[in-house]
């Protein structure tokens, strides 16, 4: 059976970790937490975020746009909190509503305070293998695999799934740590020929139970960043992965869906305000 990766340990470790280096800064990191709408999701989100801020010795504030707020409106707050020396990273939580287009959205936040990892500067800097921030899941998952002591180098890495959240950060973040990256997607035939080849196979396509055993090249990691909710009687509702439960007799390591990459995300966020808060411009983040 495949040794279980469960996040929980790993984000306790990047928590911790994030604390130490804030409490040795002259003032705590100020996190802004951007909220337009009251989608129940964002909602329970930011708050969570906001908690987590507050028990690593973050100083978090959220600010809440009303669901009709005009973009001006959205892009003069950031204005304001780009210009505020206290505010060292900036997070506007997805999704927008659909009047408001995410692009110049993100683009508008100082790519310094970008502890979401988005702004075109910090995805060039990941792809030019340059300092900066990096997206949070993508980096969580970074994380778990140098917490559970995993090799990267040199390894045979597939990624199913390329969207700019996921799969595309985390190609670039494998290639920078010396993975021979293969990128799938909804358009590669033959998907199971592709990730049978992988010695590290992360799957982050949104659909349920997508990779089953026989997909899977046996010993290899995998990690599975995929949430879908399935209905098992009405009105009830089950978190699983893209990965089909039976892999876990192939594989020789496999992360839990819940408590896999979901904790690492946060934590990471909070490590991404610290590093925002501790480096000179453009010095941020690692691999
Ligand atoms: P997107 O829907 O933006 O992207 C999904 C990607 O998977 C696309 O590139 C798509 O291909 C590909 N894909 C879809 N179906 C298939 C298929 N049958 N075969 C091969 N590739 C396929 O999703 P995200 O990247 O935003 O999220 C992916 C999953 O990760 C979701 O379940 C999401 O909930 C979860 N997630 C989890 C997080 C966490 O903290 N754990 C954080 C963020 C996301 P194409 O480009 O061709 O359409």
């Amino acid at each position: 059976m495949a040794r279980p990766l469960p996040g929980a340990p790993a984000a306790q470790a990047l928590l911790a970790e994030a604390a130490r280096r804030a409490g040795r800064l002259a003032a705590p990191p100020g996190l802004a937490l951007v909220r337009v709408g009251d989608d129940p999701a964002s909602v329970a989100y930011v708050r969570g975020k906001a908690r987590k801020a507050a028990e690593v010795g973050l100083r978090s504030a959220v600010h809440a746009l009303p669901e009709a707020a005009p973009q001006a409106e959205l892009l003069a707050l950031l204005g304001t909190l780009n210009a505020d020396p206290a505010v060292h990273g900036i997070l506007v939580q997805l999704p927008l509503p659909p009047h408001l287009d995410p692009e110049p959205v993100l683009g508008a936040i100082l790519p310094e305070k970008d502890v979401d990892g988005l702004h075109p500067v910090n995805i060039g800097r990941l792809w030019a293998g340059q300092p900066g921030l990096r997206p949070c899941t993508p980096a969580g998952v970074m994380a778990l695999l140098a917490f559970y002591g995993l090799p990267v180098a040199g390894q045979r890495a597939v990624i199913v799934g390329r969207s700019a959240l996921v799969g595309r950060p985390l190609a670039a973040l494998l290639l920078n740590a010396n993975a021979t990256v293969t990128v799938a997607h909804s358009r590669t035939p033959d998907l199971g020929a592709v990730t049978r080849e992988a010695e590290l196979l992360i799957v982050a396509a949104g659909r349920a139970h997508l990779i089953t055993p026989d997909m899977v090249r046996p010993g290899a990691t995998v990690i599975d960043v995929g949430i879908n909710r399935v209905a098992d009687a009405p009105g009830q509702g089950r978190l699983t992965g893209d990965v089909h439960p039976d892999v876990a007799a192939v594989a020789g390591a496999l992360t839990p869906v819940p408590g896999g990459v979901g904790p690492m995300t946060v934590a990471q966020l909070l490590m991404n305000t610290v590093l925002a808060a501790e480096a000179p411009a453009g010095q941020e983040g690692r691999g």
